[in-house]
Parts: structure tokens; sequence; C-alpha cells
């Protein structure tokens, strides 16, 4: 769909509407972030704006603040408003409406805030909220509610309820996004969750290495191979995020032995066909990220133009299921409102049973048999 666009020559874009810059300065992450479009007529210089996107640019929606990063804006179809990057961050008067069964806070993190800035929704594992600042805003945020404030986030509370609760063993970073941290706030993070022993595993949750792939810096990077095991949720939305820049990124974080697992939000007119959606998956296994979760979409007030059937969800799963390498094949999961936590959904191929035998559907729709006996008595566990 917009294939010529991903080979347009990002050089231009930064002399067409940067002239001063340096290349250098364009490939410094804090350059990318200081000159962010946040305004609404420096956007209408470089994309040409539609009418629902130029009013709900001058009059701030209910959805998330704005911005978007130079680096990520050239990547944009400067004329097409269906674009699907220029659809993730850039506001329309869509996020206006009101579909029944949205609300603020979908998940109800609130009540699982087990300490201020961190949930708790399992035994093992939390969640905690290093900062409220992403270097873009997505549209169809969960956490709308809470990012873009810019409040400096006091992890001192969090981290004395993990050091007092032995049966955390793993802390997932997120926020807002924890790599617009500066480098060595976020090492004294990492340190002080690995002075915890029983912590074992560390993850970061980002959209940075596709937003600004020049965050992911040698220095970054070496830091954060001092606290392994660490993993990266990568947020990828499209194919088109995955540029040679975004490539050099997960490369070093790939060579630097952190697990890298993507995450993907299945969007209406985004990634919602299987083509996107194979090309995507398949893209991410060769940058060594292994797909992790398609989530259907929170229902997050004013993003019912962004959901999509379950059951179209489920055809899509099927198109990945046995005709991928499994590698390249996600979990389909719906984070249950009220706080019921991921779960998991696919069509049923457990069809049924002849005696002994099991049935079970495969890819192609063939009734395959396996044979196992009927369990008696009760269940061993
Ligand atoms: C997503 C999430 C986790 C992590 O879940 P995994 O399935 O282990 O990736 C943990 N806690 C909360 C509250 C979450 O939303
Ligand atoms: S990067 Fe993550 S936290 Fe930030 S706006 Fe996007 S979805 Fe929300």
């Amino acid at each position: 769909m917009s294939e010529w666009f991903i080979n347009q020559n990002r050089t231009s874009f930064q002399k067409r509407f940067f002239p001063e810059s340096t290349r250098s300065m364009w490939s410094d992450w804090r350059w990318q972030l200081r000159h962010r479009f946040r305004n609404p007529a420096a956007l209408a210089r470089v994309l040409r704006l539609s009418d629902s996107e130029r009013t709900a640019l001058d009059h701030v929606t209910n959805g998330p603040p704005w911005a978007i990063t130079p680096y990520y804006a050239a990547l944009m179809n400067p004329d097409d408003p269906s674009h699907p990057l220029r659809r993730t961050l850039v506001p329309t008067l869509a996020e206006n409406i009101p579909t029944p069964g949205e609300s603020s806070d979908p998940l109800d993190e609130t009540t699982a805030t087990v300490a201020p800035n961190l949930i708790r929704r399992h035994e093992d594992r939390v969640v905690l909220l290093a900062t409220d600042l992403c270097a873009g805003y997505c549209r169809y945020c969960t956490r709308s509610r809470l990012v873009g404030n810019g409040v400096r986030t006091d992890w001192q509370p969090a981290l004395a309820y993990i050091a007092t609760h032995p049966e955390i063993r793993d802390v997932l970073i997120s926020g807002g996004d924890p790599l617009l941290l500066a480098t060595r706030r976020l090492e004294r993070l990492l340190t002080s969750l690995r002075a915890i022993p029983h912590v074992e595993l560390i993850r970061i949750g980002s959209r940075m290495p596709l937003l600004v792939p020049m965050r992911i810096t040698r220095k970054l990077v070496a830091m954060l191979k001092r606290h392994h095991p660490l993993g990266l949720s990568l947020h990828a939305t499209h194919p088109d995020e995955l540029t040679p820049e975004a490539g050099q990124a997960l490369e070093r974080l790939a060579d630097a032995g952190i697990l890298l697992a993507g995450q993907t939000v299945l969007l209406a007119g985004i990634n919602d066909d299987l083509e996107t959606l194979r090309t995507l998956m398949r893209g991410l296994v060769r940058h060594r990220v292994r797909p992790y979760y398609l989530y259907q979409c929170d229902p997050i007030s004013g993003s019912g133009h962004f959901r999509v059937p379950v059951s179209r969800g489920l055809i899509l799963m099927e198109g990945l299921v046995g005709h991928l390498s499994g590698y390249a094949v996600p979990r389909y999961v719906i984070d249950a409102p009220g706080g019921g936590g991921k779960i998991p959904i696919a069509s049923a191929t457990l069809v049924g049973r002849e005696g002994n035998d099991l049935l079970i559907r495969n890819h192609l729709g063939r009734i395959c048999r396996y044979p196992d006996p009927e369990l008696r008595g009760e269940p061993p566990c």
C-alpha cells in the first residue's frame, strides 16, 4: 500500500524541513525529541492535513496529547490521512466519538495499583510505571489517562513494595516509555531492582526503537546488558516501521543478548489484513524479535474506530497459525476489562472425540486424529 513510501529518502525530508540540521543532529535522539512536532501549524507544513485531523489538532480531543518525532513524520505519507503510521499518532475527530463499553481505565488498573506507580495482578509479576512520557502518543493507548503529564515519578514506594514481597520474580517496567528516561536515570532504576535478590527477570516495554531508533545508542545498550536477564517488549504496529534505522537499533539490542518480544495491537485499517500482519510478523523475526502478543484493542474511550471485531481477529490468526514459521506467530489475547488479565483466544481446533481418538482440525481445515485414551478416575493434578 505504501511501498514507495518506505523507500522515500529521509535525507530529503530532513533537508527540506530542517535545513539547519546536520546528519549528526538528526541521528541524536535528544535532537529528535526536542524537534518533535507538537503544534498544528508545524505539522501542517509536512502533512497535508484532513479537516478531521486539523480540527482535532486545533481543539485537542479527549485522547492523549500528541507529539511526533521528525524521524517518524518522515515515514508518513504526507498526502494520505489513512496512511497506517499516520493514523497511529495523528489525532482525528473520531476520538471524540464514544462507543458503548469504553472507559478511561478499561483494565481497571487503578484498582490493581498496590503502591504508587505499581500495578499488580499476578502473584509473581508486577508492572512499574517508570515515567508518564512517550516519544509519541498512540491514539489507542490504554493508559491515555496517565500519559504526557510530565510528572516526575517517585519509584521509592514501588521499589520498597517489590523488596518486601519475595514472591515477585518478574518486573515489567512500563509507563509511558521507559526508554525516554535518561540513560543514567534508567540505570539507577535497574540497579535498584537488581539489588533485590528475588527479582529474576526485568522487562522493559517500549516503542522507542521504532519511533526514535537513534535512542538505542551503544552507551544505552552497554548499560542495559549489565542487568541481565533483561527483556524488551517492542510495541510494533506496521511493517513500514521496520526501516534500516530500526533494524540497526534492534540488531544492537539483540546482539546485547536482550530478549526481544513483539507486541502488536490489532488496529482497523492499520494492520488488520493478512498481508500486513504476515509481513510485520516475518519482519520482526528477521530482526530477531519474537512476536509475543497480538492484542485485541482495549476499549479505551474514543477508540471505536480502531477496534476490529474479535471474529475477524480470529480469522486473521488462522491465516498465521500453521502458515508462518511458528516463531512468527503471536498469541492473540484480550486484556479483559475490569482487570481479568490477558486471556488467550483462539478458534477451536479441538473438534471432538471418537472413542480413544481426539479429533483436531489443522490449518488447512483437515480433521486429524490423535490417539488419546480417555481419562479415567480423578485427574492427576
Ligand atoms: C501484561 C501484564 C503483565 C505481564 O504479563 P505476561 O503475560 O507475563 O507478559 C503483568 N502484569 C500486568 C498487570 C499486566 O498487564
Ligand atoms: S508508547 Fe505505549 S504508553 Fe506511550 S502512548 Fe504509545 S501505547 Fe501509550
